[in-house]
């Protein structure tokens, strides 16, 4: 368990510091539990509780639960106070455990420290489990050269501290290794992030980015709900007839019915306008509102007209055939959720409520820029040496499809001035930014050299065939994917990992893809410990074909295949008839 203490003599804010803490590191999306070292006759219990009146009366232990919280109360009655670790070895796994007190435990901690209260020395100048000193003065003196020194306000950066020291952020490593010829192998003692864990992060980190605008109903679709839609009138607005045929009040189970015909008649947009008597009907088409004493229909293949006379048979159930008002959608119900990306049955709904105008985000600017010495784009004169740029177009289409606003930032070379200026140029023209290549570990990956150097890189290595070189960034306050040059790499890193973090941008919740289970025509060996993306093709039958070729080069695959087949982590081989995670493309938006 990461453990790591606030200490510190009595008044100089422990508690404050803690509370800060806790809130900071939680909200980066750490777990954290604390523990408390207290005054001896510390209570949490009141007297002449129940619990309370339970201990007097000389039980060991006292569980309090309620659907809210619990509490385990336990009298020491004469034994020795336990040690910290004894308390920790209770507590449920978390990322971090704060420790308020236990001044003469081992564990690693920072001292606080305030003028207006400091009546002893410091702590820290004697005891070497001391990391840091937060205090409201300046650096205090006589401390060692190791201990850091922090303002007692500055949270974010004690909290950066705290993380680093418990091993929980590392810093990104300049110094990445070498490229080898097989670039999807496992290193040994190389930590890679899972995807699962990337994926978690970004949804944990990200949010909406877009600002929202009002646009009519025939402009909305594709477009995402700002907030709940509630319909503004009762789906169908009044009750209504269900088929072509004959309106009356009242059926009962009588067999035989012989019932007067009225004049005139109840048509869709054209109500019958007066009442129809008990013993009569009234002709009545298909959607025409319910005229006064209706409220049931018989349909018209089932009767017979003898003059002005309706015969017919029952029984008929009190309102056959009639639809009530609001059966469908009640007025003030939420009929579209924040969130909701606008569909055409949503449109229809939309519609038929009578909505005309929606609330919306606007949509998100996807800047996609790509870089290589080599690329030349489609259309120009390229010598054999020469790479026509793939991913720019695809990376652009991909945002279209998906509903956002494509913005092309050009190609740059293998340059990192050139480089610098297209991702500023970017961070004002997008809301988020593709790169494509130059996202690995060799001499000319100035995309993750850049990224790492000047912006905050998430995340480095995943575990992840194609596509292991992605950089994760934020470049002037805009994220940033470092997608990785080979077309199919960049694609599955698109599809995995852009989609579901753009709809976040974008004001969607986060989405998992579409999968289901189909049996494999192919067999495969594969490594364990990484995910792997193959492109698949369902077949009509009902099984799965994998490409020829995993090269990751391959864009012919991309176009053959209308699906990815996701093997798991901790598969290592697919026999011919095994069941294996298939994602159609469709369930990507393509
Ligand atoms: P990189 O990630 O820059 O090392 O590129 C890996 C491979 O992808 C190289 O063969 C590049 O030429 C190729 N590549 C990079 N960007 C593109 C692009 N935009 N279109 C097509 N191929 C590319
Ligand atoms: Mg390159």
């Amino acid at each position: 368990m990461r453990v790591f203490g606030v200490t510190g003599w009595k008044n100089n804010g422990k508690t404050g510091l803690m509370e800060r803490l806790i809130a900071e590191i939680t909200s980066r999306g750490f777990t954290v539990s604390t523990t408390k070292h207290a005054h001896h006759r510390f209570d949490i219990d009141k007297e002449g509780k129940d619990s309370y009146r339970h201990r007097v009366a000389g039980a060991k232990q006292v569980l309090l639960s309620s659907s809210q919280r619990w509490a385990l109360l336990d009298e020491l009655r004469g034994e020795e106070e336990p040690y910290l670790a004894e308390h920790l070895s209770r507590l449920d796994p978390v990322d971090l455990v704060l420790v308020e007190g236990f001044k003469a435990a081992r564990h690693p901690k920072i001292e606080v420290h305030r003028e207006s209260a400091a009546r002893e020395p410091l702590i820290a100048l004697n005891d070497p489990t001391i990391r840091a000193v937060a205090t409201d003065t300046a650096a205090p003196e006589g401390l060692g050269p190791d201990v850091l020194v922090f303002d007692l306000d500055d949270t974010a950066a004690i909290a950066d501290f705290v993380l680093e020291q418990v091993g929980l952020v590392t810093e990104p490593k300049p110094d990445f290794p070498p490229l080898r010829d097989d670039c999807f192998a496992l290193p040994d003692g190389v930590e890679w992030t899972p995807v699962d864990t990337a994926l978690a992060t970004l949804r944990d980190r990200l949010k909406c980015v877009v600002r929202s605008e009002t646009v009519p109903v025939s402009a909305a679709c594709g477009r995402i709900a700002a907030q709940d839609i509630l319909a503004p009138r009762d789906n169908p607005p009044t009750a209504n007839s269900a088929v072509d045929g004959y309106g009356f009040a009242n059926p009962t189970a009588q067999e035989a019915y012989r019932l007067t015909l009225v004049d005139g008649r109840a048509a869709a947009g054209a109500p019958y306008q007066s009442v129809v008597p008990a013993g009569h009907a009234v002709r009545i088409l298909t959607g025409a509102a319910l005229p006064e004493g209706v409220d049931s229909v018989v349909m018209q293949e089932d009767v017979q007209l003898v003059g002005n006379e309706l015969r017919f048979s029952g029984p008929l159930k009190p309102c056959a055939n009639a639809r009530k008002a609001g059966e469908d959608v009640r007025k003030g119900s939420v009929i579209v959720v924040e969130g909701e990306e606008i569909t055409p049955q949503a449109i229809a709904l939309l519609s038929a409520t009578g909505c005309d105008e929606v609330e919306v985000r606007a949509r998100l600017r996807v800047g996609v820029l790509s870089t290589g010495d080599e690329l030349v784009p489609a259309g120009e004169a390229a010598t054999p040496t020469q790479t026509y740029d793939a991913n720019r177009p695809m990376l652009l289409e991909l945002a279209k499809a998906w509903g956002f606003e494509p913005v092309d930032l050009g190609h740059v070379p293998d340059d990192r001035a050139a480089l610098k200026t297209a991702l500023d140029q970017g961070a004002e023209s997008a809301d988020v930014i593709f790169t494509s290549g130059g996202a690995s570990a060799g001499d000319e990956d100035h995309v993750s050299a850049l990224l790492s150097a000047q912006g905050t890189l998430h995340h480095w290595r995943i575990a992840l065939k194609p596509g292991r070189p992605l950089a994760l960034a934020m470049w002037g306050g805009v994220p940033v994917f470092g997608l990785p040059g080979n077309p199919v790499a960049a694609f599955v890193c698109a599809l995995i990992f852009a989609r579901p973090a753009l709809g976040v941008l974008a004001g969607a919740p986060w989405r998992l893809p579409l999968a289901f289970k189909v049996p494999a025509d192919f067999t495969k060996k594969k490594k364990a410990g990484r995910r792997e993306y193959l492109r698949g093709r369902l077949n009509s039958d009902g099984t799965v074909s994998a490409f020829e070729s995993e090269g990751s080069g391959r864009i012919s695959g991309l176009h053959w295949a209308n699906g990815l087949i996701e093997v798991e982590e901790d598969r290592t081989q697919i026999s011919e008839g095994e069941l294996v995670r298939f994602l159609p493309f469709a369930g990507f938006g393509i």
